[in-house]
């Protein structure tokens, strides 16, 4: 039956379009891959200067995306506990 061919095409190209958007999303605004599984670590991006830390596995994490960040392919660095506090106050003062 012809309709049943043309819903199956449909579905599938639905399916390609999802997964386009899936992949296209996926890499942006990714959280940083350069701590263990389980490890207390903090990270800043150059690029958005968004900044994030916790403990990675477990929880807490705590993530002060900027505006640009959603859109943003993360070049995470690894920053000390200290600068992330500081960081994190900034971020939390009113401007
Ligand atoms: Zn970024």
């Amino acid at each position: 039956m012809l309709g049943w061919k043309v819903l199956g095409i449909l579905l599938a190209g639905l399916g390609l379009v999802g997964y386009g958007y899936w992949m296209l999303r996926g890499r942006y605004d990714r959280p940083p891959s350069q701590h263990l599984m389980i490890e207390r670590a903090f990270f800043k991006c150059d690029r958005c200067a968004g900044f994030q830390g916790g403990n990675y596995g477990k929880g807490p994490l705590e993530y002060f995306p900027t505006p640009p960040s959603r859109k943003c392919r993360h070049a995470w660095v690894r920053i000390p506990e200290d600068e992330f506090k500081k960081l994190k106050a900034s971020a939390a003062a009113p401007r």
